[in-house]
């Protein structure tokens, strides 16, 4: 297939040559969805072997770019993809070169080692096996941050390599209205007692079988592509674009409260149709991604919330269930509504509904922002823990295992990643209000007809890919960006209207 896009000889140069680099990219995501699904357990030192091989060259190949991508920098006349593709080249290269080999080699030593730890500290819910570790993280994290080099806080630099350009003064802005405007409106519903804390549903158990038969049946409501797409068990569900016509998710089944794997699969189909929707000239070019995790995040939590946790989804949904999982019949579909949408207290994130998630992200930030400047250290981080958790969730954590060690990101070195997950609610909320304050969701979802949204998202936000920042995108979408009103209006007008 030849290149859709080189109008330049410097452009035409880059992108032959970045072929070799999506090409072995290409090759470690369907190592890395392998290694989730199909591989043996001590198949796992071999891969790592393999991959970390693999890594290198993509990191070699990526630097020996350096120096046309910097004569394409001089160019005046780009267009705009040329322009993207030259902006996200040089982001690479950042991550590439100013990070030096010992301190990468280094924070591969410690990360490993620490992910190791953390899941016995956790296990044992014994903060103190895992402390030494974090501080070694943390002052890692600070070495990279002054390699990658910032303004203003450090956080800065590592909140730009999830989002970019997205900064400590533009999470400050999200969150100081985000966190007061959740916790009124908490409040209210709590109050107003529509929505329950608890549901019998969720200690019903199902067969697996049937419930396979519930996934592919959203599959079909979603008109996923079944030639290029495919849906896959494993631990932890995620989504890998291994090319524009091969794109793959996973869910799990746990056996019993069935919403959980049900709005798993729909998570995970809104980060596949962004993948696949994406202009298919991208391809082989580095525009063929979303514009960032924050944008990705938002297309997932669109599909899960707005869209599957809605009035009209759960009377779409309900024959396919009732077909299925016969001790649903004895719900009506209001009943089926509040069991997707119970709003609770709760001290885990990954449990937490769609209206206090934002409190758990809030307060990782919080801690995260204060850890890289050194006003937390690591042996104070469970006290403070708790304290910020009493103050945002209402809810003090009786142990470390359901408090400060309950995520595996910081083991990992992933300072940073955290906010991505409010910035996709954030900018979900601006998709709802583009769409007429949710009233296409209504209309097309009212009629079954999902195609009507896929549709509106692929020409608005899908088809562009990485051309332009997150930023830019939004300004040219929404004529803003991050603005969390549009998000506080639509959990009004859902859980209090
Ligand atoms: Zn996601």
């Amino acid at each position: 297939m030849p290149f859709a896009l080189a109008r330049n000889p410097v452009i035409e140069e880059l992108l032959k040559k970045y072929r070799a680099i999506w090409a072995l990219n290409h090759s470690m995501a369907v190592l890395g969805w392998d290694t989730e699904t199909h591989m043996p357990e001590l198949g796992a030192s071999w891969r790592g072997a393999a991959s970390g091989q693999l890594a290198l060259m993509v990191q070699k190949a990526t630097v020996d770019l350096g120096s046309l991508v910097g004569r394409a920098e001089k160019l005046r006349d780009l267009d705009d993809e040329e322009k993207g593709m030259v902006r996200l080249l040089r982001r690479e290269l950042d991550v590439f070169t100013k990070i030096p080999p010992k301190l990468v080699e280094e924070r591969e030593r410690i990360t490993t080692e620490a992910t190791v730890v953390w899941r016995k500290a956790r296990k044992n819910s014994d903060f103190k096996l895992f402390e030494p570790h974090l501080e070694k993280i943390l002052a890692l994290t600070r070495k990279i941050a002054d390699c990658l080099g910032y303004t203003g806080h450090p956080y800065n630099a590592m909140l730009n390599l999830y989002e970019e350009g997205f900064t400590v003064r533009d999470a400050d802005a999200v969150f100081s209205l985000l966190v007061p405007g959740t916790k009124r409106m908490f409040e209210k519903v709590s109050v107003a007692g529509v929505y329950p804390p608890k549901h019998p549903l969720e200690s019903a158990k199902y067969d697996i079988n049937a419930m396979v038969r519930v996934n592919k049946g959203v599959l079909q409501m979603l008109e996923m592509p079944m030639d290029r797409f495919r849906m896959d068990v494993s631990t932890h569900p995620f989504t890998v674009g291994i090319a524009p016509d091969d794109v793959r998710i996973t869910t799990r089944y746990e056996g019993i409260n069935f919403k959980s794997t049900l709005f798993s699969t729909i998570h995970e189909s809104g980060h596949a149709l962004y993948a696949l929707q994406l202009d298919k000239k991208f391809r082989f070019t580095p525009l063929a991604e979303g514009a960032s995790v924050g944008l990705h995040e938002s297309q997932s939590r669109f599909w899960e919330n707005v869209v599957g946790r809605s009035r009209d989804f759960s009377k779409l949904i309900n024959p396919l269930l009732k077909k299925n999982l016969p001790f649903v019949s004895r719900y009506s579909t209001e009943q089926l509504y509040l069991y997707f949408n119970t709003v609770r207290r709760s001290l885990i994130r990954v449990d937490a509904d769609e209206l206090t998630y934002n409190l758990h992200i809030a307060l990782r930030y919080d801690l995260e922002k204060k850890m890289l400047n050194g006003d937390v250290k690591a042996s104070e981080l469970p006290a403070v823990w708790n304290d910020t958790s009493k103050e945002y969730l209402g809810l003090k954590p009786k142990n470390d295992a359901e408090g400060v060690l309950q995520d595996v990101h910081w083991s990992g070195g992933g300072l940073g990643y955290f906010p991505t997950y409010s910035l996709g609610n954030v900018v979900l909320g601006m998709i709802w209000h583009k769409m007429g304050d949710g009233e296409l969701v209504r209309k097309s979802v009212g009629k079954g007809d999902l195609m009507q949204l896929r549709k509106w998202l692929q020409v608005n936000i899908h088809r562009w890919g990485a051309v332009y920042s997150p930023k830019e995108l939004q300004m040219r979408i929404f004529g803003e960006s991050y603005n969390p009103e549009r998000l506080l209006k639509y959990y009004e007008t859902k859980f209090l209207a």
